[in-house]
């Protein structure tokens, strides 16, 4: 069902985002890639993803700090692929600071790119899901888009704020075959989780390994992390005719994190 269909994955050089533009390349789907890195690792991803799967891959180096770019990003996409019939916003950062100590910059940083990017997305690949009559918009969000820890003021209040513009997103196109829903990870063990498990394990003088069970202890019942391939199952499955009137929802594969 998704075979040529034109997808956009924010943020897919690393992590789940890569997780989801490799499911959905392997449905069929053309890729649009995105997001930071080293230009020639970044090239093998791409024609490995059309060699494997024989789609079309492209990547865009656009800023989703910049709304100029985000614009040119669904631009680019509709010339090379014809139009924009699924758009994942997964572009993330985080900044860990109690909010007395929060830099200003980085509050703006982590607005722009979790929560803004997602506003400027839409409202460019909108009108193009409208034309077709049919379009998937998954925004991933967070267990920290349902419920908050302390010391990532930014990140929690942009997750909710991408929970709720999912909701806003959903009611005005809910009779346009265009479904919008949130993903609400817990742990999914990728390069951003990483860096703050190794911080851990260096501020308390501990072992990566310990430091890895320890952050998921913390917040989950469950102590496995999500993998960036089940959250690319699960975007698949969203984009699917089973699917097809979830809208709207914000949606948790997060081993029981929110359920507490
Ligand atoms: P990651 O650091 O592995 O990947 C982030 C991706 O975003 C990279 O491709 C990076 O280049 C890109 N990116 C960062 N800033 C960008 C910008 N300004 N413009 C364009 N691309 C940019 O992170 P991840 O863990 O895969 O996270 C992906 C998303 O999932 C984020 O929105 C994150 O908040 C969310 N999330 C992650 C977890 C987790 O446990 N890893 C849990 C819940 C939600």
């Amino acid at each position: 069902m998704l075979k040529g269909k034109a997808a956009i994955v924010t943020g897919s050089t690393s992590g789940i985002g890569l997780g989801i533009a490799t499911a959905l390349a392997a449905e069929g789907c053309d890729v649009m890639l995105n997001g930071f890195g080293d230009p020639a690792a970044i090239e093998r991803l791409r024609a490995g993803l059309a060699e494997r799967h024989g789609v079309r891959a492209a990547y865009t180096a656009a800023d989703m700090a910049k709304p100029a770019e985000i614009r040119e990003l669904i631009a680019e996409t509709a010339r090379q692929f014809g139009g924009v019939d699924i758009l994942v916003n997964n572009a993330g950062i985080q900044h860990v600071a109690k909010i007395v100590e929060f830099p200003e910059e980085r509050w703006d940083a982590v607005i722009a790119i979790n929560l803004s990017a997602a506003l400027h997305t839409t409202k460019a690949a909108l009108p193009l899901m409208i034309a077709r009559k049919w379009g998937r918009i998954i925004n991933i969000a967070s267990a920290h888009g349902l419920v908050a820890s302390g010391e990532k003021a930014a990140y929690v209040a942009a997750k909710h704020g991408l929970v709720g513009l999912t909701k806003v997103t959903a009611i005005e196109t809910a009779n346009q075959g265009i479904t919008c829903n949130a993903i609400c990870p817990g742990w999914v063990l990728t390069p951003l989780v990483q860096q703050q498990i190794e911080a851990r394990a260096k501020v308390q003088g501990i072992p990566v390994e310990k430091a890895r069970e320890d952050l998921v202890r913390e917040k989950q019942p469950m102590l496995d992390y999500t993998t960036p391939e089940q959250i690319g199952a699960f975007a698949v499955f969203l984009c699917g005719e089973a699917a097809s009137t979830i809208t709207g929802a914000a949606l948790s594969i997060d081993g029981g994190w929110a359920a507490q």
